[in-house]
């Protein structure tokens, strides 16, 4: 069979690396090179047209429609001297993939002959068949079809396949009759809040001066890197992401030679050959290594503002699937591929920051600066506190459910690691009291207001969310999200935080108090209300979820479960109050969600029950009979029962895992049956969280003792260790 375990480790032994040549040694000479870059916008487009542009990126401006014509005819012109044939809108439906529908420049003329075109209409607006992705109801409500429209903040880019190039125009995607279908409608609104109510604050307090603001991200990507033949040869890999059953190897990651080891060439050719891709996209990558587990590996940029680096993190997972291929490689994105093996996340480090460049989560010497650093960081830290359920909903899906509480990630709980110095600021705060200049870095010595300056290597590692000196740092996002769940979360629940700061700021400045103080004293009794959510310690460990418990603070561990903190009262206000979604729009976000999970795990329990069927019973069985042969024979050659008695305990054995797999099997069929006629999402995806997965277990567990019991010649999916070692 062409996709056995044997062929795969043969086809694996005889690979060549696949050779590499940068375009040329210096990144900056092809750096944006497949982009429409502000300079070629100079170049391509009209004094008037570049004037239109350039306001709408910088501004937010509507481009006119004659306008618009004019941009799309430089567009093409420069994507035309690119050798690009085609175009797409370029958009993040909830699916979770980007999606792309291509046309051609090309258009016939009466003549018989063929012009190229690109009008404005073609540029601003398309209209793709929205049945064809998840609306959560919206179509049953409204109409069927949706439109994508250009986001002018994202630029447009190249996208190079095999046999053509094709001009992609970042756009959203919402019904016909407005409500926002994708990732990226929501995340641009909830950007534009948190702008607003940062300038706001920053101009009442702090700087008269500052007129815009935006939000940083840079995020980290993990992911793990197989052969092809070897994925090819897991079906549940292909289908799944993730391995359905596998004993784990004798080997995992304990001796940590992975992640200090060389990057392997193979791997190494891929990443040099993933990375001239993604300059190309004008995506700034900066770092790569290796990661703790075995074949597991990171990239990160450096960071941008929160939309662009969304669009260049779902652009950058796109580019490295495709450019594996080339290397005969399988990048798996999946949270949890290995049991037993550190899943994968999205580590998004996040910020503030001012048009005069201020990061205003960066302490600084300077201490009436550090009072508005202050003011931002515990209003950080209140607006997690308040909202801990919708951050653990922004980051809930059924891969990341995997990762979360298991030994290498942090547990479903939100808490926030600030570190010891600015707990000692923040105490001291509280007590107001001055802080004994003992440590290096923090000092308090200014009667109110501190100075501060962070030692850098104070890191926490197991924390959810962590403050990482100049940025807040949310680990626990799942490595193959769409970050705009967490972003739109996490803009908005700070909007709507700052918003309210100034509304409890402004109140005691009117009855009198002076401006420092009255701010100094609302940041008191924030600190104070969420004290709660802070955690320095061990975030993987037993006794933070017991304390975590007594704190009072939600260990919320299934996905169902968690994703109720979207349409909870508190949620609803929040984003209807701030204007990110409606309740339409929020209610059926839910229903996707509820409803991705349930596929998720269906297609899951489907293969296990398959696969335990097909593969692993079948393997038990013709073991069971070699050694009954074996049994037969040695009887035959006149040994007694005492000289069988390995070979018959192992036959038993052998039967009891057979058995508890097929009975376990046919309870799988049966729930999955009653839990598709429950009625309710939530009851249904609740159905699969409590009674579909945990069958998944005893199934796993015989599975992979036969594994352990079962001649090895008669295994044919491939091993972990063959996977994860084998390069
Ligand atoms: P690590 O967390 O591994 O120590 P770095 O400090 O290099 O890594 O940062 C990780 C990511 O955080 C990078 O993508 C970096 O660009 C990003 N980052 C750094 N400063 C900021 C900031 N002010 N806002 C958002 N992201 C930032
Ligand atoms: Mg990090």
């Amino acid at each position: 069979m062409l996709t056995s375990r044997s062929k795969a480790l043969e086809t694996v032994q005889s690979r060549k690396t696949v050779s590499v040549t940068p375009p040329s040694i210096r990144v900056s000479e092809y750096f944006n090179s497949n982009v429409f870059t502000d300079s070629s916008m100079m170049e391509f487009l009209s004094k008037e047209a570049y004037k239109a542009v350039s306001a709408a990126i910088k501004n937010g401006d509507k481009i006119d429609r004659s306008m618009a014509d004019q941009v799309a005819t430089g567009m093409k012109n420069w994507a035309i001297s690119k050798g690009v044939s085609h175009y797409t809108h370029w958009f993040q439906p909830l699916t979770g993939a980007t999606a792309e529908k291509h046309d051609s420049f090309f258009e016939p003329t009466e003549d018989g002959r063929a012009i190229e075109k690109f009008a404005g209409g073609a540029l601003v607006q398309q209209e793709p068949d929205a049945s064809s992705f998840p609306n959560g109801g919206i179509r049953n409500t409204f109409e069927a079809r949706g439109y994508t429209a250009w986001d002018p903040s994202s630029p447009a880019f190249i996208m190079e396949g095999s046999n053509g190039k094709t001009l992609c125009i970042p756009t959203i995607f919402v019904s016909y009759t407005g409500e926002a279908l994708d990732y990226k409608a929501p995340l641009l609104k909830a950007l534009h809040a948190v702008e607003k109510s940062v300038v706001n604050v920053v101009n009442s307090y702090f700087d008269k001066n500052v007129t815009k603001a935006w939000a940083s991200l840079g995020i980290e990507q993990e992911y793990f890197l197989i052969d092809e033949a070897m994925y090819i040869a897991r079906p549940d890999l292909m289908l799944t992401g993730r391995t359905l059953i596998g004993l784990s190897p004798e080997k995992g990651q304990q001796l940590e030679d992975h992640y200090f080891g060389s990057i392997p060439p193979r791997v190494y050719d891929f990443m040099i050959d993933f990375e001239t891709e993604c300059y190309k996209l004008g995506i700034p990558l900066k770092t790569r290594h290796n990661e703790v587990a075995p074949s597991q590996y990171e990239c990160a940029p450096n960071f941008e503002e929160v939309n662009l680096a969304i669009d260049h993190n779902q652009l950058l997972m796109d580019v490295m699937e495709k450019v594996a291929m080339r290397h005969k490689f399988k990048v798996l994105l999946h949270e949890k591929p290995f049991s037993g093996i550190n899943g994968s996340g999205k580590h998004n480090n996040w910020s503030l920051i001012t048009n005069n460049g201020t990061n205003l989560l960066a302490p600084t010497q300077n201490p009436q600066e550090n009072l508005q650093f202050l003011s931002f960081f515990v209003n950080v830290i209140k607006a997690v506190h308040d909202h801990a359920d919708l951050m653990r909903a922004s980051i809930a899906s059924a891969g990341n459910e995997h990762r979360l509480g298991a030994n290498e990630a942090p547990p479903a709980i939100m808490s926030i690691f600030i570190g010891s110095q600015m707990t000692e600021v923040l105490e001291s705060l509280l007590n107001n009291k001055s802080t004994k200049n003992t440590s290096k870095a923090a000092s308090i010595n200014v009667k109110k207001i501190p100075e501060i300056l962070l030692d850098n290597t104070d890191r926490n590692r197991t924390s959810p969310f962590a403050f990482t000196g100049n940025k807040f740092e949310f680990r626990a996002v799942g490595s193959s999200a769409n970050s705009a769940n967490a972003m739109i979360v996490m803009n908005t629940i700070m909007a709507n935080q700052l918003n309210q700061f100034k509304i409890d700021t402004d109140a005691l400045i009117k009855k009198g108090k002076k401006k420092e103080d009255a701010i100094l004293e609302i940041l008191k009794g924030y600190y104070k209300a969420s004290k709660k959510i802070l955690f320095e310690g061990n975030g993987y460990g037993e006794e933070w979820v017991k304390e975590a418990a007594k704190r009072g603070l939600n260990n919320i561990k299934s996905t169902p479960e968690a994703l109720n903190a979207y349409i909870s009262k508190q949620s609803k206000e929040l984003f209807v109050k701030n204007e990110i979604f409606n309740e339409v729009e929020l209610n059926a976000r839910y229903e996707i969600m509820q409803e991705l999970y349930v596929k998720k795990i269906d297609i899951e329990a489907k293969l296990i029950a398959q696969l335990a069927t097909s593969h692993v019973i079948p393997a038990g069985i013709a073991y069971q009979r070699n050694l009954a042969e074996n049994v037969k024979a040695m009887k035959d050659a006149g040994l007694n029962k005492s000289d069988t008695e390995i070979q018959v305990n192992l036959i038993k054995e052998l039967g009891g895992h057979i058995k508890k797999i097929s009975q376990h099997v046919n309870m799988l069929l049966s729930e999955l049956d009653k839990a598709h006629h429950l009625g309710s999402t939530y009851k249904t995806a609740s159905a699969f969280s409590n009674k579909i997965k945990p069958l998944f277990e005893p199934i796993r567990e015989s599975s992979d003792a036969l594994e352990f019991l079962v001649d090895d010649e008669l295994w044919k999916l491939p091993k972990y260790r063959e996977m994860l070692f084998v390069k």
